[in-house]
């Protein structure tokens, strides 16, 4: 039984499952064992405008709002983590951004195509010394009368061998903190952008996690994103939106595993697991609930900060507890190297940490509500 969305379902959700479960799901166990999403799936993702859901259709994308952009993350999550997240970057934290902030030649040249599925789209943020604290980033950027050119590494990014344009942040000076970086739009494909290394994770295997090393990358003056010095509002901004599309990947990782560990007692293989799937029906109620309101809001055009690092919270939390509880009623089986109740626990493992770690989100959440003078929604 799905603990029902609290409100209409929509016809993203309905597309989205179908082909999650036609498409996706077949895949998922393939995907984390060879850790790569097949290109061909990605085109799948375009051709059913997946890679647009949210975005408005006079930019190219599919139109729909954040309830919609939700559904699909979460049904294609309950398929695969991994195609999800590619899915949640790509819009929430590129091309939205890009959308938002672009003059009319930079939603043209970038955003039409990202919103078209055309590329698929990364975010370029954390660095090996720069995580958490934002402010932090030592990528610098060198402002000359052709455009710009950057240097620095960046490190953990998703997506970063098969994105054909990043949002890059860089600072001119470090010593300026968060009033000297810059928002930059990388095609992948200019000269001195490379991809160093990729990482093996224990989780969410199938979405590419990269250190990135821009080398002398010249760009043009129009690959600048707003004004320079506004790069952090543009990132923070992104990362609010990114945190709700994170929430409902980790809700169809929930789900994924609440409906393996239904199975488990139904089939009589855990008859003594009511209660485990009693209490875990509850929780992922509430996650559901805390994910919509956010989106709710986002459409309604309010704030949404807080609801944001709430639903991401909480869903991320749910996820890890559900996931492990799946684990365990799975029994041995859940053990055997391949099984998806372990797939989805080590999957829901990594949400916790990506878009801003969990005490990331305590923090902004304490500041709004004990701080509210200094901004939030309390
Ligand atoms: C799978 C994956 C995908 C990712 N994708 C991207 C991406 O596409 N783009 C991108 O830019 N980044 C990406 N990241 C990076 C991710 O956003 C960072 O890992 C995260 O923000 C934490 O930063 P950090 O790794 O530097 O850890 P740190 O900031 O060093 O944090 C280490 C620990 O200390 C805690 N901590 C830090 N500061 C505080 C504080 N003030 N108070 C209390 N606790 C604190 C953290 O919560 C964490 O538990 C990804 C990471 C992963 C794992």
């Amino acid at each position: 039984m799905d603990p029902l969305p609290t409100s209409e379902p929509s016809r993203w959700r309905e597309r989205a499952r179908s082909f999650a479960e036609a498409e996706v799901l077949p895949l998922a166990a393939e995907i984390d064992r060879t850790d790569r999403v097949p290109d061909a799936l990605i085109r799948r993702l375009a051709e059913e405008s997946f890679l647009g859901v949210g975005l408005p259709e006079s930019a190219g994308g599919s139109g729909g709002g954040a309830r919609d952009t939700v559904a699909v993350l979460e049904e294609l999550s309950r398929a695969s983590s991994a195609v999800a997240v590619l899915v949640a970057v790509h819009l929430s934290v590129c091309a939205a951004p890009i959308l938002a902030w672009g003059t009319a030649g930079q939603k043209e040249r970038f955003g039409r195509p990202l919103a078209r599925g055309e590329v698929v789209g990364a975010f370029g943020l954390t660095e090996p010394g720069a995580g958490s604290d934002t402010a932090r980033i030592a990528t610098r950027y060198v402002r000359d009368a052709e455009g710009f050119r950057l240097n620095g590494t960046k490190m953990f990014i998703s997506s970063g061998v098969c994105a054909g344009v990043l949002l890059i942040f860089a600072t001119r000076d470090p010593a300026l903190g968060h009033r000297g970086i810059s928002a930059f739009i990388v095609p992948a494909n200019a000269p001195g952008f490379e991809v160093a290394q990729r990482f093996e994770k224990l989780g969410l295997r199938g979405s590419e996690t990269t250190e990135l090393v821009l080398q002398d990358v010249r760009l043009p003056l129009e690959n600048l994103l707003g004004d320079e010095g506004e790069g952090l509002r543009v990132a923070l901004g992104a990362l609010t939106g990114g945190r709700v599309g994170i929430a409902a990947c980790a809700l169809g990782v929930a789900q994924a595993a609440f409906d393996e560990m239904v199975l488990s007692v139904r089939t009589g293989r855990a008859d003594w697991g009511r209660s485990t799937v009693a209490r875990s029906y509850a929780e992922l109620s509430a996650a559901r609930a805390l994910v919509e309101k956010a989106a709710e809001r986002k459409d309604a055009g309010l704030s949404f900060v807080n609801e944001a690092s709430a639903a991401k919270l909480v869903a991320s939390r749910v996820a890890v507890e559900i996931g492990s509880r799946g684990v365990e009623l799975a029994g041995p089986q859940g053990s055997r190297a391949g099984a998806a109740a372990g797939r989805l626990w080590r999957d829901a493992r990594v949400y916790p940490i990506v878009e801003g770690t969990t005490e990331i989100q305590e923090l902004i959440l304490a500041r709004s509500i004990l701080e509210p003078e200094d901004g939030g929604n309390p």
